[in-house]
């Protein structure tokens, strides 16, 4: 594919004499577990984020999966999320026997739908979980108001959106993603915004009791070794990827400048084509588009777009083709086809372009002129 989803070497190679020489320290000390790299991360991203404690852990399922562990939930409770995500938010829930309670989105950010939260609440809720999706965060304000009324955790799920920032558009301060509700869970994955050469996730929160819950969680239930308090869970993060990570975060807010300008540029190409819609960033929030995410007309033949593109060396991808309540694993009475309009009609029709760090002119140029051509030439 001449032009992939995401370049990995090319960013690699631009920071290749510091990763190089992180990694070697690492080969050099052998702690693989709990080296010093990795506090020295935690406390770098604890700084970046304003947050008291960060903890990281194996992936971003794992950290949803502590958080909500760390909250003491009984089976059967509540939690309330989006059908439009990535399944990870809600087989973490299904996993702890946790009752996933969906919701729809809004059309424009693609991100929950407070009022919807607000209709589903019943005795039996116990936390939301919003997803800041492809880069931009859900409406936190009404969302924190919701949860106080009604006195409900709040887990952010801020894979895909670390580094953004939200402002409270009543007070006007502003506080990082991920740092306004509970607790708050991103990943690593190597795609990812902040991402590593591996898995890897984190938790953070302000709460000085949960982080010492939280930690203890992500290694076997445990603070003094071998005296299990918790049923836990092995999920740390490799010193390696700590050292990776630790090269890689000062490097993150000039990345979203990166991914930014490339869709500023794609918004500007596209914004006389009415079969497109581009992506709308809420007032509340910056985007950090970790994915740019366009919806395409119903008139759009979205698989024959993508060949088009396929054909030219241009990758594009749906996230995502099928929303949570019609997926097989997740099939539920409670659900049906047309429970959430909005989601099931961004699932028919979103498109995603390439978009990472080491965009050039020419190549944005290319891939939305490619766009354009199959448009103009089916109408
Ligand atoms: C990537 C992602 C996760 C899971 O992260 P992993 O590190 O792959 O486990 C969870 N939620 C969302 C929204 C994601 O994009």
């Amino acid at each position: 594919m001449k032009y992939p989803m995401v370049d990995l070497k090319g960013q690699y190679l631009k920071i290749k004499p510091e990763i190089d020489a992180a990694i070697a320290d690492v080969l050099e000390n052998t702690a693989f577990i709990k080296g010093p790299a990795v506090k020295r991360f935690e406390k770098q991203l604890a700084d970046y984020l304003q947050i008291e404690h960060v903890i990281s852990c194996g992936n971003g399922t794992d950290a949803l999966q502590l958080a909500l562990m760390a909250l003491d939930l009984q089976p059967g409770d509540e939690v309330i999320t989006t059908s439009f995500t990535f399944i990870a938010t809600a087989e973490v829930i299904a996993l702890l026997k946790l009752k996933p309670v969906l919701v729809d989105v809004l059309p424009g950010t693609y991100n929950i739908d407070p009022e919807a939260v607000q209709k589903a609440i019943t005795p039996r809720t116990k936390a939301i979980i919003p997803v800041h999706l492809f880069g931009q965060t859900a409406d936190m304000q009404r969302i924190m108001e919701i949860a106080k009324a009604h006195q409900l955790y709040v887990i952010e799920d801020t894979a895909q959106a670390l580094g953004a920032d939200f402002t409270h558009p009543d007070t006007g301060k502003t506080q990082k993603a991920g740092t306004i509700g509970t607790i708050g869970c991103t990943s690593f994955f190597p795609s990812k915004n902040l991402g590593a050469y591996g898995d890897g996730g984190a938790v953070f929160t302000h709460d000085d009791q949960l982080a010492e819950r939280l930690r203890m969680l992500a290694n076997h239930g445990m603070k003094v070794r071998y005296y299990h308090d918790y049923v836990g869970i092995n999920s740390r993060l490799d010193t390696l990827q700590a050292a990776i990570l630790a090269v890689k975060l000062p490097h993150l807010d000039e990345y979203a400048q990166a991914r930014q300008k490339a869709a500023e540029f794609y918004n500007w190409a596209f914004a006389d084509c009415k079969k497109i819609q581009t992506p709308q960033t809420a007032p509340f929030t910056t985007h950090v588009f970790h994915q740019y995410t366009v919806v395409l007309d119903e008139s759009i033949d979205r698989q024959a777009l993508m060949k088009h593109l396929k054909d030219q060396g241009i990758a594009s991808a749906v996230y995502y083709p099928v929303p949570l309540h019609l997926q097989k694993a997740y099939r539920d009475k409670r659900y049906g086809e047309g429970d959430f309009p909005v989601t099931e009609q961004l699932s028919r029709t979103v498109l995603s372009l390439p978009i990472h760090t080491e965009m050039t002119t020419d190549m944005l140029e290319e891939i939305s002129q490619a766009v354009l051509n199959f448009i103009h030439q089916t109408l």
